[in-house]
C-alpha cells in the first residue's frame, strides 16, 4: 500500500451454526471452505472474526434444562474456543497467518484478549479470531461483536447468515410477500423487531454509528466478497 493509505478494517461474525454445518460439533469441510474464503482476501483488508458457539452449547437452553445459568454460559463460551481453533487451523493451512485471542485466559491454547495487540496483528496482515465471547455470562457473541469492532476500530461489522441472504420485510421462509431490503436503520430494525443480531448488540452499534452488512454465506465466494466490500445483502446503519 502507498504510504498514508489505510486498509479497511472489518469484523466478521460467524455464528456457531456455521461451524457445525447444521449439526452439533465442527464440520471440518465447512470450516475449511470458510477459511479459504477469508484467506482469499489476501491482506487487502484487515480482518478480525468473532466466533459464536451455538453448535456446542447455548447457556439459555442449558439453563432451561436445569443448569445454573452462569455456569452454562461459561460452557457456551468454551464452545466458541473450539470453533476458533478449528478456524485458525484451516486459515493457517490456507496460508493465512492467524492469532486467536480469548476473553477467558488459557495461555496454552490462545493469546489473551489484548486490543492493542489485536490491532498490531491486523496491521501485520494476520487475521485475529476472538473467542470466549466477552468472558462474561449473560452476554451473547453478537454483543461481543459490536464491542470488539468498536474497541479495535473496525469500519464495519459483517454478519454472515446461513439460510438467508439479507434482511427481509418479513420471514421469507414463511411469507412469499417478503421483500429483501438493501438498506435499513437500526431504529427500524429494533422497532420492527427484526432479529439480525440481538437488541443489545444493535443498540450498541446504533449508539456508536457502527454500520453492519448482513449477508448470506451460501452464494459462491460471498464471504470473500463481503470482506472486500461488495455491496451484497443488506446494509444496516444508524
Ligand atoms: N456466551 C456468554 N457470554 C458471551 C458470549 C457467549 O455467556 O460473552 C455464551 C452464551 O451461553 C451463549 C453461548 O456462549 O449462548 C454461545 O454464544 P452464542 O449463542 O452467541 O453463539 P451463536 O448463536 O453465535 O452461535
Amino acid at each position: 500500500l502507498p504510504e498514508g493509505v489505510e486498509r479497511r478494517r472489518v469484523l466478521l461474525k460467524l455464528s456457531g451454526e456455521v461451524f457445525g454445518g447444521g449439526s452439533v460439533g465442527v464440520d471440518p469441510a465447512t470450516v475449511r471452505g470458510i477459511a479459504e474464503q477469508i484467506a482469499a482476501v489476501g491482506g487487502k483488508v484487515e480482518v478480525s472474526v468473532v466466533v459464536g458457539g451455538g453448535n456446542f452449547f447455548r447457556g439459555a437452553e442449558l439453563s432451561k434444562a436445569g443448569m445454573d445459568r452462569a455456569r452454562a454460559d461459561y460452557m457456551g463460551m468454551l464452545g466458541t474456543v473450539m470453533n476458533c481453533l478449528a478456524l485458525q487451523d484451516f486459515l493457517e493451512q490456507a496460508g493465512q497467518p492467524t492469532r486467536v485471542q480469548t476473553a477467558i485466559t488459557m495461555g496454552q491454547v490462545a493469546e489473551s484478549y489484548i486490543p492493542l495487540r489485536a490491532i498490531r496483528h491486523m496491521e501485520k496482515g494476520r487475521v485475529v479470531v476472538f473467542g470466549a465471547g466477552a468472558g462474561m455470562p449473560y452476554f451473547s457473541t453478537d454483543t461481543v461483536c459490536a464491542q470488539r469492532a468498536l474497541e479495535v476500530g473496525a469500519d464495519m461489522v459483517l454478519m454472515a447468515k446461513s439460510g438467508v441472504d439479507g434482511v427481509y420485510t418479513s420471514d421469507p421462509k414463511t411469507n412469499d410477500d417478503a421483500e429483501k431490503l438493501d438498506h435499513l436503520t437500526y431504529t427500524d430494525a429494533l422497532r420492527r423487531n427484526i432479529r439480525v443480531m440481538d437488541q443489545t448488540a444493535m443498540t450498541m452499534c446504533n449508539d456508536n454509528e457502527l454500520p453492519m452488512r448482513v449477508f448470506g454465506m451460501e452464494g459462491e465466494g460471498n464471504v470473500t466478497r463481503a470482506l472486500l466490500g461488495d455491496e451484497i445483502g443488506t446494509l444496516v446503519t444508524t
